[in-house]
């Protein structure tokens, strides 16, 4: 191993975004031995092998016994997508967390240890440990999807979590869930708008940042909206008629930059997932452009808005506006595993084209702890390879090419989020 791989892998690893289920989930229906090895994105290109749809399902029914069948359903997509990045971080995950060599040739014994291993692991304590000391990570960002951000008991100054903004963003508001949580009654622009800075008073001081994922259900196209536009919209809504697109658009952009406006306030990085989407079937490429937000990052050049998985595949026009403009930021997570080359690529586009500060190396963008372990280990692996090239080309030292990987493992997002502060104020409110 280099040097520079070495330091890659010691070095305490930021985790800017994962889904992790709650450690009582984890301990009381986490996942069985094949749960764990393809309950994550893998499934998706096994369908896109060729896997049909049963056999994926039954695969990951851990209410099945039969671990052999079920594996035996899959076999051949999983030989053809080995090689995918999904693919490879099963692989890397097999071998870091079940000392599997090789999937497709375990016998049915060899299944039954490697079941027994997974019973160890679900045990309480064992989903920090698998993220904090195997796969080496500082912290982790973790988007449940909801408002609320209270210090997690399984470990307060390591689960950091983010506050959900994408029901606004696509102008799905739910006026009695704000009345439960603030006590205000939305009946009008301005008592939504109030009820959002009641959200934000409420939460945002234990956030780690704002978050939406807007992008799966419109265009991340952003403009300016005026109250009067969004409040007829919004009195619509509260009526119970069905919204328009343009309609949905206008009030959702309007809540939006009043998210934006309160991260702001609250010292909140706001982060946007840009570009590829999970699943199959379903991904009309010209909504995702990360270029689509330029209006955005215009009118609130105080805002620090994280541009997430490399825009791919509009990965050069991300890095052209994380060059122009200071308040966007290139997160790189999930990246890795999408398409590790076009990554590499990107990094290294960027390193010559980007100030060092505006790039985050990493989230795993998982649900079960042991997937993030295989994710951090393949972007290791792939970060190394990018900064190796960049050392065997001539273009950087190894010196510099350590202290890159150092700024984009963990220094960069210490100066962008308030890690500290909010870590403080986590254990505080225990
Ligand atoms: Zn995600």
């Amino acid at each position: 191993m280099s040097h520079l791989a070495a330091h890659i892998s010691h070095t305490r690893l930021i985790d800017t975004h994962e889904h992790l289920h709650s450690e009582q989930e984890f301990v009381e229906e986490g996942p069985d031995l094949l749960q764990d090895l393809f309950d994550n994105y893998v499934a998706v290109d096994l369908l896109v092998a060729g896997a049909s749809e049963d056999a994926v399902r039954r695969l990951l029914d851990a209410s099945d016994p039969d671990l052999a069948s079920r594996l035996k359903g899959v076999c051949d997509a999983w030989r053809r997508c080995r090689h995918t990045g999904y693919g490879e971080a099963v692989c890397l995950l097999a071998r870091q967390v079940y000392d599997i060599a090789e999937i497709a040739e375990l016998t049915p014994a060899q299944l039954e240890a490697a079941q027994a291993r997974n019973r160890e692991l679900r045990r309480p304590g064992e989903r920090l440990r698998l993220l904090r000391d195997v796969a080496n990570l500082d912290h982790v960002q973790v988007d449940n999807y909801l408002w609320e951000c209270p210090p997690d008991t399984s470990g307060p100054d390591f689960f950091l979590y983010d506050l959900s903004w994408s029901s606004f963003c696509r102008a799905k508001l739910d006026a009695p869930a704000m009345y439960d949580e603030v006590g205000i009654a939305v009946e009008g622009i301005d008592s939504l708008r109030r009820a959002i800075e009641a959200l934000f008073a409420k939460h945002g001081p234990l956030a780690i940042a704002v978050k939406s994922q807007h992008a799966y259900e419109r265009t991340l196209l952003w403009e300016e909206r005026n109250d009067a536009d969004a409040e007829r919209a919004l009195l619509r809504q509260l009526g119970g008629e069905e919204l328009s697109e343009g309609e949905r658009l206008c009030l959702g952009d309007w809540c939006m930059a009043r998210g934006v406006e309160q991260a702001i306030t609250h010292n909140l990085p706001f982060k946007i997932h840009t570009g590829y989407y999970a699943g199959t079937g379903r991904m009309p490429v010209e909504r995702i452009r990360p270029g689509h937000l330029c209006a955005l990052l215009m009118r609130y050049p105080k805002a620090r808005v994280v541009l997430m998985h490399n825009a791919y595949p509009y990965s050069d026009e991300l890095i052209a506006i994380a060059k122009h403009y200071p308040n966007a930021y290139i997160d790189m997570c999930w990246a890795w595993s999408i398409d590790p080359y076009s990554a590499c690529d990107t990094l290294r586009r960027t390193i010559h084209a980007v100030p060092s500060n505006k790039v985050f190396a990493f989230g795993g963008d998982a649900w079960w702890p042991s997937a993030s372990v295989a994710y951090a280990a393949q972007a290791r692996a792939w970060l190394s390879r990018a900064l190796e090239a960049e050392v065997n080309d001539g273009l950087l030292n190894e010196r510099e090419a350590m202290a890159y990987a150092t700024r984009l493992m963990r220094e960069n997002q210490l100066d962008c989020f308030d890690v500290a502060g909010r870590r403080a104020a986590l254990l505080a409110a225990m």
